[in-house]
């Protein structure tokens, strides 16, 4: 993802999270303006946090009749983030955006590359994955979650209807940890439950040789509000939780992956 302003890690997730997809975004005006493209009826906006720097006023300063020549404060200057909407280039039409249109064809080509090698296999990994869960008794609903990619709630994983299979290994794998760790039950610290879900997910993806990139950027999201002091304790504790989990998760996926390639083979020597 890149867009047309420096966006703090927190708006990427947000954006991220809202819309997969999005490669490029600017507010409503922005786009006309800068652009000559118009936000197409229906489009839901893309809710960030965008830094307001606020001065503070003087006016006690310029109120002060005490005669004596007052020392001058700085203006003290702090920053509000507020709420703003923004919207994709593909939510948008009009003129078109020559740098904009070559990131997303350089990124379906790397898209195109991914299938080619790895697509297929993560579809396995998906179904796998979900055997699994079923044989836990846990169910899996899809609908439409917000910006929620997953949720966990009593036995049941919600999955966002946008989704599509085979890019839900991570969220499936996530969500299942927050359950089979009692996140749901246990009140359990909300940071706690992130890491060890998220580290379950890194566990495993690490385990089947694939990226992990996803995996850094939410961890590091989660723990940098941590005090430093405190924060590989947390780690320590979350991987001691996470561990086990990954390794039965990794256990099965591979089981059912070798069982799967054992059968495709015996059809094609029938055949
Ligand atoms: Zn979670």
């Amino acid at each position: 993802m890149r867009f047309g302003r420096n966006y703090s890690i927190n708006n990427l997730l947000l954006v991220h999270a809202q819309k997969r997809e999005a490669i490029w975004t600017e507010g409503f005006s922005a786009w006309k303006t800068k652009y000559r493209r118009f936000v197409q009826k229906g489009e839901k906006g893309i809710l960030i946090f965008a830094p307001v720097p606020v001065k503070a006023k003087r006016e006690n300063a310029d109120r002060d009749c005490s005669g004596h020549l007052e020392q001058v404060e700085p203006e003290t200057a702090f920053v509000l983030f507020k709420p703003v909407y923004v919207w994709d280039y593909s939510q948008t039409r009009g003129d078109r955006v020559a740098v904009i249109e070559n990131m997303l064809e350089k990124r379906n080509d790397v898209k195109r590359r991914l299938y080619a090698t790895t697509g297929e296999n993560l579809n396995h990994f998906s179904e796998a994955m979900i055997g699994l869960i079923r044989d836990k008794g846990i169910g899996i609903t899809h609908q439409d979650l917000g910006s929620a990619g997953g949720m966990a709630r009593g036995k049941t994983i919600y999955i966002d209807q946008a989704v599509a299979p085979g890019h839900d290994l991570g969220l499936l794998i996530h969500e299942f940890a927050h359950i089979m760790l009692d996140h749901t039950d246990r009140e359990a610290d909300r940071i706690d439950a992130e890491l060890e879900a998220e580290l379950t997910v890194g566990l495993v993806k690490s385990g089947l040789g694939l990226d992990i990139q996803p995996q850094a950027a939410y961890l590091y999201n989660w723990s940098r509000d941590v005090t430093p002091g405190l924060r590989e304790e947390k780690f320590m504790e979350a991987f001691k939780y996470s561990q086990p989990l990954a390794n039965e998760i990794l256990n099965h996926l591979n089981t059912a992956i070798a069982a799967d390639d054992e059968a495709e083979t015996n059809t094609i020597i029938a055949a």
